[in-house]
């Protein structure tokens, strides 16, 4: 065993870091996080990256510099979870014990059930935006793709930072356009049955691919991917076959679900994700376990821009839950989407569960402004940084 520690968060990303400040400027001492990664990630940059208008290089900082003073760091894998013992296993082979615990593990990436793709990501055209490493990948082969099709997927499944396939096919047709590459033909291929699942941004989306003659088709989910011969194969999934479409350039976002230590601990639902109170984000089973962001399964799209509202809410459960209070604190669901139409253009989607638009603008921003990708680009991640990740904003 390393310690006992009033409260363990597992995961250093938006959601853990967050909480852990907002828990210390409470008074709440004795906190430890844990987390495998030497650098924490501000991952709402990485379309722009791979559109070239932003530098990889910007979008991390060691994760000595995020984690808050006073709070412990224990840079370990997870490996399983014993709630009822309330013992953490870490790779290592040692156990952290814990009064509370908050889970922040984020979504797992499942690259491996498409056949083929890991073998040939980062070569022969095919790119990811969910991956740093292969972030200036996706700009060097947007730059040498001169003619053929390219082909921007989004899986069926949940993802994290919903409309990121959107973002890429608007810039890159800009791109395209630009370089006179009219050669290119661009495709989105998304295995959802709709754009969007908010009607007023839905029929935005479909307007822009229109206006642009971007083709795009719901249904079809990447199944195979032949990076030699640049043939993906996709899947009808309302006709149920399935067809080979060659590719000079194919950017996937891979199928995610719930990472695999949330799956095989007792805290999962039948899906495998962390099972919380959709309002309070307490366990539903573990009174003292609380759950935030992409590892849990509260029914809204995969954000930062979620867990930017659902981290004071969670902190003002947990205290409560501490005091032997009632949990007063209730999340609706907001989020936020951000999607640039083009560089310099943006609109934002944002909502909560009931999926009717709900604004904090006093402009409508379902319509999109060159304020709007500014905000996408330079206010938000400088909130991020500097008041979210702190506990403020
Ligand atoms: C390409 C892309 C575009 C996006 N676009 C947007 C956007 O425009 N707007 C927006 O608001 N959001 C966007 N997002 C989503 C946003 O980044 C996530 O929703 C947010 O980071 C979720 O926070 P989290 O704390 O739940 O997970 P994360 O921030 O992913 O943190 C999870 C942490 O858990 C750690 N971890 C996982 N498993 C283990 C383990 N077994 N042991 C130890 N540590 C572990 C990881 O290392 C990571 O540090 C985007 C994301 C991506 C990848």
């Amino acid at each position: 065993m390393i310690k006992k520690y009033k409260v363990v968060i597992l995961g250093a990303g938006a959601g853990g870091i967050s909480t852990a400040s907002r828990l210390k400027n409470a008074g709440v001492k004795d906190i430890l996080i844990i987390d495998y990664a030497d650098k924490h990630a501000y991952q709402p940059a990485w379309p722009l990256v791979g559109s070239g208008d932003e530098k990889k290089k910007d979008t991390v900082k060691p994760m000595k510099k995020v984690i808050p003073n006073g709070i412990d760091y224990e840079q370990q894998k997870v490996k399983f979870i014993q709630p009822v013992e309330r013992k953490v296993h870490l790779d290592n082979g040692e156990y952290v014990m814990y009064e509370y615990l908050v889970v922040a593990l984020g979504i797992q990436l499942d690259f491996n059930k498409i056949e083929g793709l890991e073998e040939t990501l980062g070569k022969n055209g095919v790119c990811t935006n969910y991956l740093y490493d292969y972030l200036d990948y996706t700009y060097k082969t947007l730059k040498q793709t001169n003619d053929g099709n390219i082909i921007v997927t989004k899986p069926k499944s949940v993802i994290k930072g919903g409309v990121s396939p959107e973002n890429s096919i608007f810039t890159f047709d800009e791109f395209v356009h630009d370089k006179k590459k009219d050669k290119s033909h661009l495709i989105l291929k998304t295995g959802r049955d709709t754009l969007f699942p908010v009607e007023k941004y839905r029929a935005y989306i479909e307007k822009h691919l229109n206006n642009k003659d971007i083709e795009y088709e719901l249904n079809q989910e990447l199944v195979k991917v032949d990076g030699k011969n640049q043939r993906a194969t996709f899947k009808d999934l309302v006709a149920l076959e399935t067809y080979e479409v060659p590719f000079s350039m194919l950017l996937v976002t891979p199928p995610m679900s719930a990472p695999d230590v949330v799956k095989q601990s007792t805290l999962s639902d039948a899906e495998g994700w962390m099972d919380v109170n959709p309002n309070t984000l307490q366990h539903v089973r573990h009174l003292n376990v609380f759950g935030i962001g992409d590892c849990t399964n509260l029914p809204t799209v995969k954000m930062g821009a979620a867990v930017r509202k659902q981290v004071p809410i969670l902190v003002k459960n947990l205290l409560s839950q501490m005091n032997n209070r009632p949990l007063t604190s209730h999340y609706d669901g907001s989020t936020a989407c951000p999607v640039a139409t083009e560089y310099g253009q943006a609109f934002i989607a944002e909502f909560g569960y009931d999926l009717k638009p709900k604004e904090s603008m006093p402009i409508n921003q379902g319509k999109t402004n060159p304020l709007l990708y500014q905000v996408k680009k330079r206010a938000i991640p400088f909130m991020y940084w500097h008041a979210m990740l702190k506990g403020k904003g």
